[in-house]
């Protein structure tokens, strides 16, 4: 499928894609030099076809109709990247046609990393989120990815936040949201933060231990507390339970204690570890907190608020929503005075995020010894790429991820022909720094046409990646380009934040 898109009427530019783009954006950059300004020449990308990853690509919108639209592209908030319109697979394209126009005009770091956010997924995560689980309220866990834009869509949207620090908080509050529409779920807190908290009035927090309990009665006496009881998180990919959560038998101690510190305890929450890949630990999760509520009876307390935790997965989401709603159902039958809230984090961001990075470099053997055999599972070439552990893929050290590449330009050409895709061999991915820890992939087939100065994708990178990433060795963070989306939801986004920034809010 070859396409032509025309955006000459404007600039006499002709971005061939059956041809090389990439040699295309080439001759861009010295005609670029002569008389465009680049402003121009991104507003101008930012508006091209919707165009689908590696060699597939999708239908379009009309880049020289949708130039009728440019005043939508004033930014919503000053001081943030500006929010592009169409599919994110075109932004990676034009990123890295960005890349190599730098390159040729000597740039340093031209060819650096970056991200991709679609916020049209997030908008959709919720969505899902609405309608199968319409009785939980989601509060966004902070730590997941805290992103300007992914914070200030989803206050727009009307979530909650669960924070975890002082920090978290303060980033929070600055977009001008309410802090009853804060957890403070953290255990395990500084008495300044707890004290923060309570200056700033955000009263809901989580606690698991008895010594919480004497700091929150000195430091926030008026808190809102909610015991974070202890579940079976082994169907997990990362277990929480070794750290927090109080066990069952150790809850009516606690809830006594609360009372002679005169604390007023609201509820339960738990969570099940994040990536939790079994929907039963939900079902066994809300059975536990049932014992809780009627332990807190027993105390005298009277809780209103069950807080059913993070750990829902895009992949099961649906499945887990119906184990969650049926022990809700059978555990809870009464809601009457009842407010479900849960933390999700890893759910609304995961899919939304993209990285392309750049090879940059390739060792391959000199072919070793010609009686050796060939071990179709031995990786015969390294590939070094621009992003890392130390960076973007510290989620494959810290959240136990598997990341999977894909070609995004092939001999220095988005046209990859199917042929040459077809025609893999065995690789290992690495990261840049000089630490050998600092593997993508271990092993990996990919093209051996591949060269250095191509670039890979990868997707699903929304998750625990920016937010935890290093500067290690001197490299930098890679940079986020955001876009509203090519399709449903693209309107809505742009909407709502519009919506959001007219009200105030969401400022620098
Ligand atoms: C990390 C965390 C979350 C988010 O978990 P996900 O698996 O990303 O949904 C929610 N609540 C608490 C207390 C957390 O520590």
């Amino acid at each position: 499928m070859s396409q032509v898109e025309v955006i000459s009427a404007t600039c006499h530019i002709d971005f061939g894609l059956s041809s090389s783009p990439v040699q295309d954006s080439l001759s861009i950059s010295y005609q670029e030099k002569l008389s465009w300004t680049t402003d121009l020449v991104s507003g101008l990308l930012s508006t091209s076809p919707t165009v689908g990853r590696g060699a597939h690509y999708e239908p379009r919108d009309n880049a020289v109709d949708s130039l009728h639209h440019l005043d939508e592209d004033r930014p919503i908030f000053p001081g943030l990247p500006p929010l592009l319109r169409g599919h994110p697979s075109t932004h990676m394209r034009n990123g890295i046609m960005r890349a190599y126009r730098l390159a040729a005009a000597n740039e340093p770091d031209a060819e650096k990393a970056f991200f991709v956010a679609d916020l049209s997924v997030v908008y959709g995560q919720h969505e899902r989120w609405k309608r199968y689980l319409p009785q939980v309220e989601p509060f966004y866990a902070v730590k997941c990815n805290p992103d300007p834009y992914v914070l200030r869509l989803l206050a727009a949207l009307g979530t909650g936040f669960d924070c975890a620090s002082n920090g978290e908080i303060n980033q929070v509050l600055k977009l001008g949201i309410d802090p009853g529409r804060i957890i403070f779920a953290n255990p395990c807190k500084a008495v300044s933060f707890v004290r923060n908290a309570a200056k700033a009035g955000v009263d809901m927090m989580t606690f698991d231990n008895a010594d919480e309990l004497h700091k929150v009665a000195r430091a926030h006496p008026g808190a809102k507390l909610v015991v974070r009881i202890l579940t079976d998180d082994s169907k997990s990919l990362c277990r929480l339970g070794l750290k927090f959560g109080a066990p069952l038998a150790s809850v009516p101690g606690l809830l006594a204690k609360a009372r002679e510190l005169n604390l007023d305890v609201v509820g339960v929450s738990f969570h099940v570890g994040s990536g939790c890949y079994d929907s039963k630990a939900f079902a066994d999760a809300v059975a536990r907190a049932r014992a809780a509520f009627d332990m807190g009876k027993e105390a005298g307390y009277e809780f209103g608020l069950l807080d059913v935790g993070g750990g829902f997965e895009d992949g099961n989401f649906e499945e887990t929503a119906g184990v969650l709603g049926g022990a809700l159902d059978r555990y809870f039958p009464d809601r009457q005075g009842l407010r479900i809230i849960a933390e999700p984090g890893r759910f609304y961001v995961s899919r939304a995020f993209s990285l392309a990075a750049n090879i940059i470099a390739r060792r391959a053997g000199d072919g070793g010894n010609p009686e050796d055999e060939i071990d179709p599972d031995q990786p015969t070439v390294m590939y070094y790429i621009n992003d890392g552990v130390y960076g973007a893929f510290n989620c494959i050290l810290f959240d136990h991820q598997h990341v999977h590449p894909y070609v995004v330009s092939l001999g220095g050409s988005f046209h990859v022909p199917d042929a040459a895709l077809q025609r893999t061999e065995s690789c290992s991915v690495w990261g840049p720094t000089c630490d050998s820890i600092d593997c993508v992939c271990p092993l990996a087939h990919l093209p051996s046409a591949l060269q250095v100065g191509d670039w890979l994708g990868f997707d699903h990178m929304g998750a625990y990646t920016i937010c935890a990433a290093s500067q290690f060795n001197g490299f930098e963070v890679s940079n986020v380009v955001y876009t509203c989306g090519g399709g449903v939801g693209a309107a809505e986004v742009r909407a709502v934040l519009a919506g959001f920034a007219r009200e105030g809010h969401g400022a620098e």
